[in-house]
């Protein structure tokens, strides 16, 4: 069965008129799948014989809400989806002064292993595809009457690890005809993965990447991130280098502080040190506690510490806001207390 939400328009099209269909039809499908219609019944100006197609070629993937969360602090609203096959996966929607933001997920589960983190300890299932991503946007949309401006690939799973199927979703989300949300506001999150680094370099995409380092040295990260083992810090840092120069694009580094772990003077000086000269910023995040883990945030003095530091190397660093924390809105959390209480699977 055709994944008929992930296809471009023109592969829509070709798909259309191979079948012995007009061309024209193509664009009714497209507008219908962007109403957001669940099945091909739906779609009122088709002639039954191609309705007939598409049920039996073709199936539309969706992301009907199994869970949502509202944050009574700020707003902020967790969403745990669940996919044709019955995996689930979290988004969550943040509303700033400049628009609604959503950080969707790109794998039910991830394989990377980072110790900190809540999806990396649940393991992995699979991948999404592309309508599955961009359906996470979708749905949001419509369950809150509102258009998301902003999106963040920062959820569950490594997107640098879906890889064919993101580059297909950044495609989707940014086309005039479908959401026509802007690479400039898209940001991309990675662990790492050094050879996608590059590949995704040559698509000189304007989206933001984000790359996770968590630690200033390779004895710190190979402990908290096991893909440091097969891509080390020098040989990241090289990449990002690479990736501005090929695409002009200021690199982020994400830095989850942890106590006692990597919050230390020392580890913000070896930090100044690594990535001085790098047209950067760094987000500097308290880690956030998670069950089973024996890491805890660091003292709230250690992110002043942190940001004077970097800049004696000329490095901007900023304190990067928690929202939702009574949802506990970073992603992974949400899904592993649902399936507890569901029974563990
Ligand atoms: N796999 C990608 C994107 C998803 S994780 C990546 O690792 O970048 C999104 C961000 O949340 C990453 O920066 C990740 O390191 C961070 N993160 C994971 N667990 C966390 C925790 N317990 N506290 C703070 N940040 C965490
Ligand atoms: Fe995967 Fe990112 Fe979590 Fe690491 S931090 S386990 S790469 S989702």
């Amino acid at each position: 069965m055709t994944d008929i939400k992930s296809l471009y328009f023109e592969e829509l099209q070709q798909y259309i008129t191979e079948n012995d269909f007009p061309k024209f039809r193509a664009k009714q499908i497209w507008d219908w799948l962007n109403k957001g219609v669940k099945s091909f019944d739906e779609m009122k100006n088709l002639p039954k014989n191609l309705i007939d197609f598409l049920q039996r070629s073709c199936y539309i993937s969706v992301a009907n809400i199994e869970k949502k969360l509202v944050s009574s602090y700020d707003k902020t609203v967790k969403y745990l989806f669940r996919f044709n096959d019955g995996e689930f996966v979290e988004s969550v929607v943040m509303s700033y002064k400049h628009g609604y933001s959503i950080c969707v997920s790109t794998q039910v589960g991830c394989k990377m292993g980072c110790t900190f983190c809540a999806t990396g300890k649940s393991g992995f299932s699979r991948s999404l595809t592309a309508s599955e991503i961009l359906n996470q946007i979708e749905s949001a949309q419509e369950d809150l009457n509102i258009r998301i401006s902003n999106i963040v690939l920062m959820g569950m799973g490594e997107p640098l690890d879906n890889f064919d199927n993101v580059i297909r979703f950044l495609k989707l989300v940014s086309d005039e005809k479908g959401l026509n949300i802007g690479m400039r506001h898209i940001t991309l999150s990675t662990c790492g993965i050094v050879p996608k680094i590059y590949e995704l370099a040559e698509y000189k995409f304007a989206l933001t990447l984000s790359v996770s380092l968590h630690a200033p040295n390779n004895k710190i990260r190979s402990k908290t991130m096991p893909v440091n083992n097969k891509y080390p810090v020098e040989v990241l840092i090289k990449a990002c280098k690479d990736y501005f120069s090929t695409t002009g694009r200021r690199v982020s580094f994400e830095y989850a502080m942890i106590d006692k772990v990597n919050d230390s003077d020392e580890n913000a000086v070896e930090l100044g040190s690594l990535l001085k000269g790098l047209n950067c910023h760094v987000n500097l995040i308290p880690v956030n506690n998670v069950k089973g883990s024996t890491y805890h945030k660091s003292k709230t003095d250690r992110r002043q510490a942190f940001i004077d530091i970097l800049s004696k190397y000329g490095i901007t660093a900023t304190v990067r806001r928690t929202l939702g924390s009574d949802i506990n809105a970073s992603c992974g959390q949400l899904k592993r207390n649902h399936l507890e209480v569901k029974g563990g699977e």
